[in-house]
């Protein structure tokens, strides 16, 4: 049992990530054009009649560029809250409006979609986790600090597209103005790679497999220098660079047999839930 995944593109010039298992799959954010979509995703084998719904995290033109042609040509569900669709002026036919509520989950198919609320410079932004087969997958970019919520989800996925946005001293000794230097480090920003390493070496749980390294910044970040950086905390985690240029390949995240400690925890987590139903 297993879920698929890929970027299909991200960075600060546009962001979508596809999660699906063998007939289902959710969009989150559409920040290239429908066009492009389309091509990357027949260069993968992935067809456009497997997604369902488009989940978008936040109005910045980067993550919804693409989404009011998708969403009208495939007649997608879009699932976005009124203040995100206020601030991104978008506007969708009525039938295909969904919103969602945070840490409620929404039932796409076989896939479960959760949202919940960061730290970022929008309206009403969040993040995602999206499971199904047993699989927990978490789409976590555009993250001034990492928060609770996102610490408490990032321990439950097998696999998560993880914000490095910027080196720290490549931001400092760079050629931007300071309030840009302000905006992107200031809390509600982005996340640099040393403040997603250290919630990826604390918080990373033993079956996790895969970590995408997203939305890394053109002009200061280098995706030799991130990627090298993470493989030496990776253990067994296949650390990916997901690129602002292309898609990624898909990647098949399933259950990692390789840890002991999962039917154990099954077990265990089951066996003491009937017990303490049975005394209630
Ligand atoms: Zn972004
Ligand atoms: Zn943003």
């Amino acid at each position: 049992m297993s879920l698929f995944i890929t970027s299909l593109n991200s960075g600060s010039n546009g962001n979508c990530y596809y999660i699906g298992n063998d007939t289902e799959a959710v969009l989150v954010d559409a920040g290239i054009s429908c066009r492009e979509i389309e091509r990357r995703m027949k260069r993968l084998g992935l067809l456009m009649g497997k997604i369902k719904a488009v989940f978008v995290s936040h109005e910045h033109s980067d993550h919804i560029k693409g989404l009011p042609v998708l969403v009208k040509k495939y007649q997608l569900p879009v699932y976005i809250t009124p203040l995100t669709m206020r601030s991104g002026r978008l506007n969708f036919e009525e039938s295909l409006l969904k919103n969602f509520i945070a840490h409620e989950p929404v039932s796409i198919g076989g896939l479960l979609v959760t949202a919940f609320p960061k730290f970022h410079d929008a309206s009403d932004p969040y993040s995602f986790i999206v499971s199904g087969n047993n699989i927990c997958i978490g789409v976590f970019t555009d993250i001034g600090a990492p928060c609770i919520h996102l610490k408490k989800y990032f321990q439950k996925c097998n696999a998560a597209f993880l914000e490095a946005n910027y080196d720290e001293e490549m931001l400092e000794k760079g050629g931007y103005p300071i309030y840009l230097k302000n905006r992107i480090r200031g809390g509600k920003g982005h996340l640099s790679n040393n403040q997603a390493l250290e919630l990826f070496i604390i918080h990373k749980p033993d079956f996790m497999s895969h970590l995408l390294l997203s939305h890394l910044s053109k002009n200061n970040n280098s995706p030799e220098l991130v990627k090298e950086l993470f493989n030496a905390h990776a253990e067994n985690v296949k650390i990916i660079v997901a690129s602002r240029y292309e898609e990624t390949e898909v990647f098949r995240i399933s259950l990692n047999k390789s840890v002991k400690e999962i039917p154990v925890y099954h077990t265990v987590a089951k066996s003491s839930l009937q017990l303490s139903l049975a005394f209630t």
